[in-house]
Formats: structure tokens, C-alpha cells, sequence
């Protein structure tokens, strides 16, 4: 039997067993205690993407009371807890994974995990992104937005305030390493399009991103959005907050 495996020991098998199992479209909390059991079944053919976002926030409710109940998540198959049985999953459907990714957030047990799974989960997809479709069009370290400009590194800088002298200077952002990479993982910068990726169609809305839409609510994507110049510790600990 094909599986995929999810963090925190479950996994997902890719067959059907609709006898012990929980229809995702079908999330009744009173059937879930009374049949004792709670697996989900999870047939892509008959989930809309546009419900993506409202099943997945329901199915974090149910799993928070049952977790709080003590009732056991999944079954146990060996060392592993099966979550669930995929019929429809296409491998290579995007939305598919997303969906996959949701369920994998949701099982974590504390909400500092969970962000910190969804944070490093969005910013691998969004370096994927950048690295292997060069989106930015680097050539001779500058990029299609600063081509007619002094800057070497992109947007990785920013003004000072130098309260001596100057008022303000240009200086390039301190958490860029050496090899143009960024020591931070700041999910800001990396959800950042300038007017020349805008200009090229490309544009990383968190409300497009379903991790970020579905777990944090308004002031928390307030945040993930506009902290850039700021590492991952200081994002994660103001999200925490709200
Ligand atoms: S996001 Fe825009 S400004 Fe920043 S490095 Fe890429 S092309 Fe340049
Ligand atoms: S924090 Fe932002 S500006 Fe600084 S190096 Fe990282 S991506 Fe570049």
C-alpha cells in the first residue's frame, strides 16, 4: 500500500476503506465520539478547492476538543498512526498537497509548532520559487528591478538612520551572507514582489497561499507581511502573540 508520510509519526494511505473511516465533507463531532474512531477519508473528487480553507479550520476545531478529550487521533499501524485514506490524490496536483500540508499542520499539538511547520514549509516553497525559476533575472549580481542602479544584492538593503551626519544611508541589510543568501529566513522579504516581477505576472499573496490563509488570522498575516528585515525568531514570537 502506497503512503504518504506526515510529520509527528502519521501518514496517509492511498487506498480506500470507507468502513472505519470519516468522510472530510462530514465532520459531525457527536459521530466522530460515537463510532469511537476517528479516521478520515478524503476523496479529492468531491472537495471543492474554494471549501479547502473552511474544512481544514474545522477540522483543526475537532481535532483541538478531541485532543482536549483525550480521544486518540488516527489508528495505530505498527510504530505509525494512520490519519486517513486518499482516493483521487494526484502526486503532482499542487492543491492536493497544499491541502495535505494543511492536515499535516494541524496535527501538531502545540501552536508554536504548528507556525514554526507552516513558516519553514511557506518559505521552502517560496525559495523553490525564486531559485529555480529565477524569477528576480540576476545578471552580473543585478536584478531586473535595480539593472540601472549601484545595488549588487537586490532589495537585501535598506535605509539607517545615522543620527550624526546624514540623516539616513543605504546600507545593505546585515543578515545577507556572503553567497547572497539570506542568514534569516525572513518570510516578509521572501512573500516581497517588486514592480518588476508585478510587471511579469508574478505576485505572492498570502490570501493565494493556503498554510498562510487558512491557520493565522488578520493581524498575524498583517505581520508575516510586513516585517521584512526581520529574522524568523521575531516573527514567529509577535504571530505567537496575537
Ligand atoms: S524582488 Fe525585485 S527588487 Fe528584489 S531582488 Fe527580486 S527583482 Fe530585485
Ligand atoms: S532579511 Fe530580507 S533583506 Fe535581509 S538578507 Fe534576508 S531577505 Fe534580504
Amino acid at each position: 500500500m502506497d503512503i504518504i508520510k506526515l510529520n509527528n509519526n502519521y501518514y496517509f494511505a492511498i487506498a480506500d476503506n470507507s468502513s472505519i473511516t470519516t468522510d472530510i465533507n462530514n465532520l459531525r463531532l457527536g459521530e466522530i465520539k460515537k463510532k469511537g474512531i476517528f479516521v478520515l477519508r478524503i476523496d479529492f473528487s468531491s472537495i471543492s478547492t474554494k471549501d479547502y480553507k473552511k474544512i481544514l479550520k474545522k477540522l483543526l476545531f475537532i481535532k483541538k476538543i478531541l485532543t482536549l478529550n483525550n480521544f486518540k487521533i488516527g489508528i495505530s499501524e505498527g510504530s505509525k498512526d494512520c490519519i486517513g485514506y486518499l482516493i483521487n490524490y494526484d502526486k503532482n496536483n499542487k492543491s492536493h498537497n497544499d491541502f495535505i500540508s494543511g492536515i499535516n499542520a494541524i496535527l501538531y499539538n502545540t501552536r508554536y509548532e504548528r507556525y514554526n511547520y507552516i513558516y519553514d514549509t511557506v518559505c521552502n516553497y517560496l525559495d523553490n520559487c525564486f531559485c529555480n525559476q529565477h524569477l528576480c533575472d540576476f545578471k552580473d549580481n543585478k536584478c531586473g528591478e535595480k539593472r540601472n542602479t549601484t545595488s549588487t544584492v537586490g532589495c537585501c538593503r535598506h535605509f539607517r538612520i545615522k543620527w550624526l551626519g546624514p540623516l539616513t544611508k543605504l546600507v545593505q541589510c546585515e543578515y545577507l551572507n556572503q553567497d547572497y543568501t539570506c542568514s534569516t529566513k525572513c518570510i516578509s522579504c521572501k512573500l516581497f514582489t517588486c514592480d518588476y516581477l508585478k510587471k511579469k505576472g508574478i505576485e505572492f499573496r498570502i490570501k493565494d497561499i493556503l498554510l498562510l490563509n487558512v491557520f493565522f488570522n488578520p493581524i498575524q498575516k498583517y505581520f508575516i507581511k510586513y516585517m521584512v528585515f526581520k529574522p524568523k525568531e521575531a516573527i514567529i514570537k509577535k504571530i505567537m502573540f496575537f
